[in-house]
């Protein structure tokens, strides 16, 4: 469903697979991005027939963001946009884990910059070595960096020390109301994160 128009930015929301994560299609000018298409490819694929994305990017490589990326490249014809420093590891074993089978990789564009219009993508390494946070005007879409504060249990990062880094950039970079759009959960203002995000409160 559409969450968000700020005039130049329409950002839509589906939670797809079980773990409920949050894929995000943000419509900005003539850029259209799919960003952490998790598992349920047939949902997210029926809810972009209309908006037709023109790149499909992943906030970091766990198995639930990245899930549905082979069949909706196959359906779209763009390849996964993934940070150069993140690795398919902890997906493949996930995927084995719970399905018992492979996980279908897609076609990976790795990149150490990238920005689509007005959106710009930023290295927030921690919870994984290449996670990124996708930002716009008056809000940010975080992936697993920052997961709603509502949600138990808090999250463990791959490096905390770098997680805590990645951290202080945002608390520098971003307002108390600019909006969270977690990679679990709902969206809050950046500020209530900071206050009460459990995984924060530990980290920095
Ligand atoms: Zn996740
Ligand atoms: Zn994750």
């Amino acid at each position: 469903m559409l969450v968000l128009d700020t005039g130049t930015v329409r950002l839509h929301r589906l939670v797809v697979g079980r773990e409920r994560a949050n894929c995000y299609v943000l419509e900005a000018g003539a850029e259209v991005v799919l960003l952490d298409p998790g598992f349920d490819a047939d949902a997210i694929s029926v809810y972009c027939s209309g908006l037709m994305p023109t790149a499909m990017l992943a906030t970091h490589a766990h198995a639930d963001h990245i899930g549905a990326a082979a069949a909706l490249e196959s359906d779209f014809d763009i390849p996964l946009s993934l940070h150069a420093d993140e690795t398919l590891r902890h997906a493949c074993a996930y995927a084995k884990l719970v399905n018992g089978t492979a996980l279908d990789i897609p076609t990976l564009k790795l990149f150490r910059r990238l920005s689509f219009g007005c959106l710009t993508v930023q290295h927030t390494p921690g919870h994984t070595a290449g996670s990124v946070v996708l930002y716009g005007p008056g809000f940010v879409c975080t992936g697993d960096t920052i997961i709603s504060h509502r949600l138990t249990p808090t999250v463990r990062p791959q490096c905390p020390a770098k997680l805590a880094e990645s951290l202080a950039w945002m608390r520098q970079t971003f307002s108390d109301d600019t909006i969270v759009y977690p990679g679990h959960g709902q969206a809050a203002p950046f500020g209530v994160e900071w206050r009460y995000n459990p995984t924060i409160r530990e980290t920095v």
